[in-house]
């Protein structure tokens, strides 16, 4: 597979074209931006530890029956996929009070929830990602109801799916931020990553944050729980 030129340079990846229309290469930086793009630095090793683990998952995903956009790891850093037209939904799963949930409610942080929640985020930069619902995106035209209830479905199917797995790795999955795309013949499957980047881990004894709120809150210990997640994932040191 031929890289071509780059097709994209987004906050935390770089998107490049291949000798193949329906395929693109992913790579991964360490850069790290949070709250909109208001707070910037780097992560050494990030992107090791999210390219790694982001295939991992969604070649469990796969086998789960979920469809991804996953094809071939190349290296460290760079990843085959299958190239999609985004959705653009930020779908964000919830299990446990945190973030910008929290916030909005007025709760506290790390009250389970009985069922988990779905809500969708308009994945759009200049307005700092709104809140909307699936009215609103219907009405945005930004997906069909059909699409949207493929989505709802493969993202709770998602979460029963990683909780469990993490669980046994002793991390709770608190909540995680998905992307799904249409390929040409307009199948959804998920795409983007899945990461410390993109999801909330709680280490289930200590209830230590293992996730990019060490780097979004300055907590310290950033590398170190990128690498922890990376080693009780692939059982390898980062
Ligand atoms: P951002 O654009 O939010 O800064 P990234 O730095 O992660 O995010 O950039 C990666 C970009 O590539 C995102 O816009 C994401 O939606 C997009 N993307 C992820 N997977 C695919 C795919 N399979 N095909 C096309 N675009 C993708
Ligand atoms: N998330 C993400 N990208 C975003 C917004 C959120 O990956 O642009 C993830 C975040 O890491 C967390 C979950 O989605 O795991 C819920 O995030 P929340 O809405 O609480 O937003 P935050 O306060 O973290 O910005």
């Amino acid at each position: 597979m031929e890289k071509r030129q780059q097709l994209y340079e987004g906050k935390a990846k770089k998107v490049f074209l291949t000798d193949d229309e329906n395929m693109l290469i992913v790579s991964y930086k360490d850069d790290a931006t949070a709250f909109n793009g208001l707070k910037k630095g780097q992560i050494a090793g990030k992107g090791v530890v999210n390219n790694r683990m982001s295939n991992m998952m969604m070649q469990l995903l796969e086998k789960e029956g979920v469809p991804t956009h996953f094809i071939k790891e190349l290296s460290e850093r760079e990843t085959l996929v299958k190239k999609v037209k985004i959705v653009p939904l930020e779908v964000i799963i919830r299990n446990v009070s945190a973030g910008s949930f929290a916030k909005r409610y007025g709760v506290e942080e790390g009250i389970p929830f009985d069922e988990p929640t779905i809500e969708f985020s308009y994945k759009c930069d200049e307005l700092g990602d709104p809140l909307i619902n699936s009215y609103h995106a219907l009405a945005l035209k930004l997906a069909t109801k059909e699409e949207i209830e493929t989505i709802k479905k493969y993202a709770f199917k998602i979460n029963d799916v990683l909780k469990a797995y993490f669980l046994k790795l002793g991390v709770r999955l608190i909540d995680f931020k998905l992307e799904f795309g249409r390929l040409s013949d307009g199948t959804i499957v998920l795409a983007d990553e899945i990461s410390p980047d993109t999801c909330r881990f709680w280490d289930v004894k200590t209830g230590e944050k293992l996730d990019k709120d060490r780097f979004r809150r300055d907590l310290g210990g950033v590398e170190e729980a990128y690498s922890e997640m990376f080693k009780r994932t692939m059982g390898e040191k980062a």
